[in-house]
């Protein structure tokens, strides 16, 4: 049996490294990483392929609600070496580019269709009766039937693979832009765009070595050697702070952080947790995201050489969304004339996807979609699947997670990070880092912990 760790994280990705670099910042004592992967990031990982093209998990990009989260990403990076953009995003309905958000920019529609939606708005207005508690009636009342039938309805339900009718709305807040129908009005009337909304209106991605270009800056700060990588726990013994490694190995500690899903956590738990919370860990809900990038020899068509992401909600391709990924980084493809594309398409047991027919998929998706022509030469391929994708906001998911933080309280563990507390609203990179932060605070001073239970920003 090794000595005693006073800090032991499960899993190293943002969440795992952000709490590690803060206990090293505050000089807490020593911490162990242990990760199942042979490498760093997580969900947020890159990776470049035989080709020389650099691939995200999916098109990340880095947008913060928290100076402290902004004040840590420019401590890693020189001067240049983040680059800046400027959100240009397009959703395709039928054979139409609307820019984002669709609701802001009806202009873009045929005119009938696009004063039928600003009626349907006005219909809703008009509705007197309970805000809905269900995303899919939540979407109607919020948009009006038809524009919630044009996009948000099929958009939301290719993204999220899952029944709307049992997703619920607490979560919406930052991340579907609201509607201020006098404007909309107007904008139509004067043919005016407004594509200025949201966090992420602005964003940032590293010049070299894709979105995980971050999180290996940060494993360094957090310390190489207490990262062990490819290392699979086996039991928590939460009796005796003991973990037990897959292939021998026990490592003691004091405090635990494990950043790992819900439900794995729990199958690792010695004593086992009680039937009732296993059950609900077991039904929280999530999807699978299936990415394939597609790296081309040439110049992009010249629309899509501004774009940054692009949303489908129709049938003619399995895509929910493509990132031009060679217009977030040059190092992002080979020296020479070439682009990527990088597609993600979403598959849950409501949705099942034929990952081994996707590619080809994708590619005739693109073609039916006008990303591209026969012209156009693919030179590589990159295909990644991540398992648990997106926790869903299913209308229950409150009601298990108190449950299941009350058990894993009681047994000295926090459960943190986008699975670890499976709360979408505060699952995206920066309020992972933070989760992770708060954690290690609250080990060190006593800290409160606040944006694990959805304080979504500063
Ligand atoms: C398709 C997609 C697009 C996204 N886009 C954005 C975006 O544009 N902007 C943004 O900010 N965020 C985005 N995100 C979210 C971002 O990826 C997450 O915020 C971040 O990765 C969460 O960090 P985490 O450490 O909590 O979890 P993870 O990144 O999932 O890390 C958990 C770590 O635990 C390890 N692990 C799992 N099981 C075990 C085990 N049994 N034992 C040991 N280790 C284990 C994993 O290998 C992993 O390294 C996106 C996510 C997806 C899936």
């Amino acid at each position: 049996m090794s000595r005693r760790i006073p800090f032991l994280i499960l899993g190293a990705g943002p969440t795992g490294l952000s709490a590690a670099a803060r206990l090293a910042e505050c000089g807490a004592g020593e911490h162990l990483l242990v990760e199942k992967s042979d490498r760093v990031g997580g969900l947020a990982a890159s990776f470049r392929d035989a080709r020389g093209f650099t691939w995200d998990i999916g098109g990340h990009v880095l947008f913060s609600h928290y100076p402290v989260f902004d004040a840590l990403v420019n401590s890693l990076f020189a001067p240049g070496a983040m680059l800046e953009h400027t959100r240009s995003a397009w959703a395709r309905i039928g054979a139409h580019w609307v820019p984002y958000p669709v609701q802001r920019n009806l202009r873009h529609l045929p005119r009938g269709t696009a004063w039928a939606c600003v009626d349907g708005l006005q219909r809703e207005r008009e509705n007197r009766s309970a805000p809905p508690d269900r995303f899919d009636a939540w979407a109607v009342r919020a948009f009006g039937r038809e524009l919630a039938d044009l996009f948000m309805l099929p958009y939301n339900r290719k993204v999220w693979a899952w029944p709307l009718e049992r997703m619920g709305v607490d979560w919406i807040a930052d991340r579907v832009a609201g509607v201020d129908l006098e404007k909309i009005r107007e904008d139509l009337a004067l043919e005016r765009d407004d594509t200025g909304w949201g966090p992420n209106r602005t964003f940032r991605f590293p010049r070299s070595g894709g979105t995980g270009a971050i999180w290996e800056r940060l494993a360094a700060r957090a310390g190489r050697d207490r990262i062990r990588l490819n290392a699979l726990p086996e039991k928590l013994d939460t009796d005796r702070r003991v973990l037990r490694l897959a292939g021998g190995g026990e490592v003691p500690y004091d405090h635990v952080l494990s950043t790992l899903p819900l439900p794995s956590l729990c199958a690792l738990l010695l004593p086992s947790p009680p039937d009732s919370v296993r059950r609900l860990a077991a039904g929280l809900e999530y999807n699978t995201v299936h990415v394939v990038g597609i790296g081309l020899r040439g110049r992009p068509p010249e629309f899509l050489r501004g774009r940054s992401w692009m949303y489908f909600p129709g049938d003619e391709c399995p895509f929910y969304r493509v990132t031009v990924f060679s217009n977030y980084s040059p190092e992002n493809v080979p020296e020479g004339p070439y682009w990527s594309l990088l597609t993600e398409t979403s598959a849950s047991i409501h949705r099942p996807v034929d990952a081994e027919a996707l590619p080809r998929a994708v590619m005739r998706g693109c073609m039916a979609t006008g990303l591209l022509g026969e012209a156009d030469e693919a030179v590589s391929t990159w295909t990644w699947t991540a398992g648990h994708a997106y926790p869903i906001p299913a209308a229950d998911r409150d009601r298990r997670l108190e449950e299941i933080f009350a058990h894993l309280e009681r047994r000295g563990v926090q459960s943190r990070g986008r699975f670890g507390a499976w709360r979408y609203e505060v699952g995206n990179q920066d309020h992972s880092a933070m989760q992770g932060r708060e954690w290690a605070d609250r080990m060190v001073n006593g800290g409160q912990e606040r944006v694990y239970r959805g304080a979504a920003g500063a």
